[in-house]
C-alpha cells in the first residue's frame, strides 16, 4: 500500500469515484464518507457514495445522505456504479468482509482503491493507496487530515463540516475518549468556524428516537443485563423475541453497550443481539482491556483497543455460553 500522500497530485484530474464504508454505518462511517463526497465534488470529481446496507434513520439529516446507495436494496444500481468506477476509497474499515455482500466483488474490482481508516490490523494488500492510523480518533478527523494535506483548506464548507463533526463527535464518545486529541480540537474549532450548528447536531443525532426505543433499553436494562463482578464485566444479551416486542430498527441498538460501563468496577461490557441473519457482538472496555483481541480470538471480529464488534453464527444461548467461558479465560486481564 503506497502512502495517502502519493494520490494527493493525481487529485487535480476529475475521475468516476466510489466511496464505500462498513456495513450498518455509523456516524463515523456515513459522515466521513459524505464529507469526502462533499470535497470531491468541488474538486470537479463524480462521487457516488454507497453503503453495503441500510443505515439508521438518525443519519438522515446529513447533506446528501439521500444519494447514498443502499448495495443490499439497489444491488443492481450499485454494481453499475461500481464497474464504472476509477477509485474506490474504502472509509472506516479495513478489512473487505466488513462490506458484507460487497466483499467478493469489492476485492476483484480493478478500480483503483484508496483506504482511509484508524481500525487496528488492516487488510494492506487490498489497497494501491491509503493510510491507517489507530491513534486517530476517527475517520472523519482522518478525511480532514486528507484535505488539509492536500492543500485545500479553502474547501471546507459547511456541508462538509457538519458531517465530520458528527462522525469525530460520536466516535470519540462526545469528545470523552483519549482520541480526542488537541488537534481533534483545534479541527472542531476549524469547522465551527464555517457556521455549523453543533447543538442540532447533537439533537439530529441523540435526541431523535421514538418512544419505543426508550422504552426498549429501559427494559433490557432491567431484565437482559447480567452483572459478572468477579470478571469486572458486564453482558446484555437480547433475544430475536424482543427486537420484534419493540420494534427495533437498524441503529436503535446504538450507544447501548455503553450504559454497564457507567457501573463502579466495570471494565468491560458486551452486547449480544440475535439479528435475524447472525448473532451481532458488540464489546467496549476501559483502560487496558483489549476487546480487539478479544473479538478476534473469540467472536470473529476486531475494531479498536476499547470498541470491536463480532459475531457468531451459534444460537444467542450458545454464544452467551461461550462469551461466560472467554471470560473465565481472560479472568486475570480484567482485574
Ligand atoms: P460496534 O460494536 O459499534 O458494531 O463496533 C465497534 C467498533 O468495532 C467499530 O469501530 C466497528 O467498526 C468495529 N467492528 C465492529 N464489528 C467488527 C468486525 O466484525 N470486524 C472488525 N474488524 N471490526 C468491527
Ligand atoms: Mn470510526
Amino acid at each position: 500500500m503506497k502512502k495517502i500522500e502519493e494520490i494527493y497530485p493525481l487529485l487535480n484530474q476529475p475521475r468516476r469515484v466510489v466511496i464505500v464504508m462498513h456495513q450498518k454505518p455509523d456516524a463515523d462511517a456515513m459522515g466521513s464518507s459524505l464529507g469526502l463526497y462533499h470535497f470531491l465534488r468541488q474538486l470537479g470529481h463524480q462521487p457516488t457514495v454507497i453503503s453495503p446496507t441500510n443505515w439508521a434513520d438518525w443519519l438522515k439529516w446529513m447533506p446528501e445522505c439521500d444519494g447514498v446507495i443502499d448495495f443490499e436494496f439497489s444491488a443492481e444500481k450499485a454494481i453499475a456504479v461500481l464497474d464504472q468506477a476509477e477509485w474506490v476509497f474504502c472509509l472506516d474499515f479495513n478489512t473487505m468482509s466488513r462490506t458484507r455482500h460487497m466483499a467478493t466483488r469489492l476485492r476483484k474490482l480493478p478500480a483503483t482503491k484508496i483506504l482511509i481508516d484508524h481500525h487496528q490490523q488492516p487488510e494492506a494488500e487490498c489497497f494501491a493507496y491509503g493510510v491507517s492510523n489507530t491513534a486517530k480518533s476517527s475517520t472523519s478527523e482522518m478525511v480532514y487530515d486528507f484535505i488539509i494535506g492536500s492543500g485545500h483548506a479553502g474547501k471546507i464548507n459547511k456541508d462538509i463540516a457538519e458531517c465530520l463533526y458528527a462522525g469525530v463527535m460520536t466516535d470519540t464518545g462526545s469528545f470523552r475518549f483519549p482520541g480526542a486529541s488537541a488537534a481533534v480540537h483545534r479541527m472542531v474549532a476549524a469547522l465551527k468556524d464555517t457556521g455549523i450548528n453543533h447543538t442540532k447536531i447533537h439533537e439530529n443525532l441523540f435526541d431523535n428516537f421514538l418512544e419505543n426505543r426508550l422504552r426498549f433499553t429501559g427494559f433490557v436494562l432491567q431484565s437482559r443485563m447480567e452483572i459478572f463482578y468477579e470478571y469486572n464485566a458486564a453482558l446484555i444479551a437480547i433475544p430475536w423475541k424482543d427486537l420484534v416486542r419493540y420494534e427495533i430498527k437498524t441503529g436503535d441498538t446504538e450507544g447501548l453497550v455503553n450504559y454497564p460501563l457507567s457501573i463502579q468496577g466495570i471494565k468491560m461490557a458486551a452486547l449480544i443481539i440475535d439479528r435475524d441473519e447472525e448473532v451481532k457482538c458488540s464489546f467496549r472496555s476501559k483502560g487496558n482491556f483489549d476487546v480487539n483481541v478479544f473479538a478476534r480470538t473469540y467472536f470473529d471480529g476486531g475494531g479498536h483497543v476499547n470498541a470491536a464488534g463480532g459475531r457468531s453464527t451459534d444460537t444467542l444461548d450458545q454464544t452467551v455460553q461461550r462469551f461466560i467461558q472467554a471470560l473465565k479465560e481472560n479472568s486475570s486481564q480484567l482485574q
